[in-house]
């Protein structure tokens, strides 16, 4: 389709269906059209504060669990390293 033919048929709906440069810029601008404002985008979302809370006493927990565990692997470590020191002798 020529420029002029473009030019003069813009104002038809039915242009949209035979220019594919219409139809385009079409989607372009209803593309456009539907993204969100930045303003409203930059707006932060309200924290939750009982899900912080339970996020930090999971973390308080698994801390605990870990420094136990840690305890029992190092007691069961020295109570081996005694033994070995034992049968040595
Ligand atoms: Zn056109």
């Amino acid at each position: 389709m020529s420029r002029s033919e473009c030019l003069s048929g813009r104002d038809d709906p039915r242009h949209l269906f035979a220019c594919a440069d219409c139809r385009a810029d079409a989607r372009i601008g209803a593309a456009w059209k539907s993204m969100p404002s930045p303003e409203a985008a930059e707006v932060p979302e309200p924290v939750v504060e009982r899900f912080v809370e339970s996020v930090l006493a999971s973390v308080r927990r698994d801390r605990v669990r870990t420094s136990r565990t840690r305890f029992w692997l190092a007691a069961a470590a020295a109570a081996l390293f005694s033994f070995f020191a034992g049968l040595a002798h």
